[in-house]
C-alpha cells in the first residue's frame, strides 16, 4: 500500500527531523512525514505553556471562543498545555478519526508516537477526543467539525458526552 508518486522528493536523512509543517487539505497547517517513520517511534513532544484549566478557559474566552481549544492539551492532573503559547510544531498535528499517531502522557509530558509505519509525505494525525463540558450546540459542533474523510469519521473532534451513569447490563 506504499505507493510512491513519481514526483515525491528524496526522503530526509534518518537523523534529521521526521516531520515538516505545511498547508493541509484537512485543516489549515498540517504536519507531514519527511521520511519513513517506524511504528512506535516517538515523533515529537507536545510543548507549550503549562496552565490551569481555569486559565485555559479565560484564554479561550479572550481569543473569541472555544476554537482555541484545539491548541490545548488537557493533562491527567487537570492542567493544560497551551500549544499556542511557546508551543512547537506538534500543535499543528491535525485530528483524525482513524489516526496514524497517538498522544501519550508520561510524567506530565505529552509525546506523539506513531501507531503504524508512516510513509514519507503522509500527514500525521491523532484523535483529539476533546472534552467540551458545555452544551454541544450546533455552533460548537460546527467549530469542531471533523472532515478527515475516514469511513468511521464521527464528524466531530469532540469526545462524545458522557451519559448520566446509565449502566448496561
Ligand atoms: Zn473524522
Amino acid at each position: 500500500m506504499t505507493k510512491k508518486s513519481p514526483s515525491s522528493s528524496e526522503p530526509a536523512p534518518a537523523d534529521s527531523p521526521a516531520y515538516e509543517v505545511r498547508r493541509s487539505e484537512i485543516h489549515g497547517n498540517g504536519v507531514f512525514a519527511r521520511r519513513l517513520i517506524e511504528a512506535g517511534e516517538c515523533i515529537v513532544e507536545y510543548t507549550g505553556e503549562r496552565i490551569t484549566s481555569d486559565e485555559s478557559a479565560i484564554r479561550a474566552e479572550k481569543s473569541g471562543g472555544p476554537v482555541n481549544h484545539t491548541f490545548f492539551f488537557s493533562l491527567a492532573d487537570g492542567n493544560v498545555i497551551d500549544g499556542g503559547s511557546g508551543g512547537n510544531d506538534a500543535r499543528f498535528i491535525n485530528h483524525a478519526c482513524e489516526p496514524n499517531c497517538e498522544a501519550y502522557e508520561e510524567d506530565g509530558k505529552v509525546f506523539i508516537y506513531a501507531l503504524y509505519e508512516i510513509a514519507q509525505g503522509e500527514e500525521l494525525n491523532y484523535n483529539y477526543a476533546l472534552i467540551y463540558e458545555e452544551r454541544h450546540t450546533a455552533a460548537v459542533k460546527k467549530m469542531f467539525e471533523c472532515r478527515c474523510g475516514a469511513p468511521s469519521c464521527t464528524g466531530s473532534m469532540l469526545a462524545p458526552k458522557k451519559r448520566a451513569s446509565r449502566k448496561k447490563k
